[in-house]
């Protein structure tokens, strides 16, 4: 068992009641009346986490990405990004944070409520992107979202990687959103790529900071003086839009030259991930920005990561479990096998430590107490 915070334990009994761990004993101590699930010589984890997913993107039955003017019905949307939960689910991801889409409160309460299987969702809700607006309007939008129920905030400081990812928002505007945010107790999830983009996120004392492929040294080394979290992804972003190249093609800013760009940063986001993992304290989460076509591969950048950037094991999977957790502020309740937290377990076939692909062999699913998948 890998509890999530870096301990090893070997040949252990995990009590669970309700929707909690209450204890963790050598094994055969059942108590009586207890139910066994003997999971054999699987590794236990605890429930994954990604920081930056996309459940409502998906392909239409043209198989092309869904935009608003395909014809699909609202209902049939939802019914795919309900599909893209249960996929995530699946995939041993108990929690992802979603950043983000006005249908996702639905598909939260849902899930929280109302029985339909998928990971716990934390939502930025549509996140805010227009460097039009006054600082005033913006910080107008922040409060806005807030009494839409979003659980955090998501904006852009910088254009897409596919536009070349220059700083969008100015200093003053990331300082309205990130200051506003912050009074009202919410996170905030910046969108940067350009150098100048992710040290203006981070001086305006933005929560985290997403994807960075253009950060130097010394805009990682200020991220860990301030305590901003960053989450740059590895490769499964990339590979998802290479891959799926036919269903995007000719949609919104996915051109020809939008492509050449993903497949020329493949090499910069494994190196940039070395380079702050090298970055004393600074505290690198666990998002893959899974978008259509990706649900379910979420452990991929947890491979990259290992075989590909030179992480050990033991620190990415803290990564995705209780230092994401962490950066959610849910520390308390999930992201570890521990008494007292919610039992979010998982076991894979192997040993990840060993071989990290063993997290691609999910084969048993507990969220909250409830066996989804055994
Ligand atoms: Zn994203």
């Amino acid at each position: 068992m890998l509890d999530g915070r870096g301990g090893v334990q070997h040949n252990v009994d995990i009590l669970v009641t309700g929707n909690r761990i209450t204890r963790i004993a050598p094994r055969g101590a059942v108590p009586a009346g207890a139910r066994l699930v003997d999971l054999g010589d699987r590794t236990v984890l605890p429930g994954l986490i990604d920081a930056h997913a996309h459940p409502a993107w998906y392909f239409n039955r043209q198989n092309r990405l869904h935009t608003p003017s395909d014809g699909d019905t609202p209902a049939q949307s939802i019914l795919a990004a309900a599909a893209n939960a249960y996929a995530t689910l699946r995939a041993g991801f108990t929690t992802i944070q979603s950043v983000g889409s006005h249908s996702d409160a639905d598909l939260r309460d849902w899930i929280a409520t109302q029985g339909l299987p998928g990971p716990r969702i934390l939502t930025s809700l549509d996140p805010i992107t227009d460097p039009t607006l006054s600082p005033d309007s913006l910080r107008a939008l922040v409060r806005q979202r807030k009494a839409q129920g979003a659980d955090l905030i998501k904006l852009f400081a910088s254009a897409s990687i596919r536009e070349g990812g220059r700083q969008t928002m100015s200093d003053s505007q990331l300082d309205a959103v990130c200051g506003e945010a912050k009074t009202l107790g919410l996170r905030t999830l910046v969108h940067a790529h350009s150098a100048s983009s992710v040290r203006a996120a981070t001086l305006a004392g933005c929560t985290e900071v997403e994807h960075g492929l253009f950060a130097t040294q010394d805009e990682l080394t200020l991220m860990a003086q301030r305590g901003t979290y960053f989450d740059p992804q590895c490769a499964l972003v990339f590979q998802n839009y290479l891959g799926h190249r036919a269903s995007y093609l000719g949609i919104g800013n996915y051109t020809d030259s939008g492509f050449a760009a993903m497949e020329r940063v493949l090499p910069v986001a494994v190196a940039d991930i070395r380079k702050a993992l090298a970055t004393p304290g600074l505290k690198v989460v666990y998002g893959t920005d899974a978008v259509a076509g990706a649900d379910g591969h979420n452990a991929e950048d947890l491979v990259c990561r290992v075989q590909k950037a030179g992480e050990s094991p033991m620190h990415a999977i803290v990564a995705a479990t209780s230092l994401n957790a962490q950066a959610m502020g849910l520390g308390d309740r999930i992201g570890a096998i521990a008494p007292g937290l919610e039992a979010d377990i998982i076991a894979v076939e192997g040993d990840p430590l060993r071989d990290i692909t063993a997290l691609r062999r999910v084969r048993f699913v507990m969220k909250s107490g409830s066996v989804v998948r055994y």
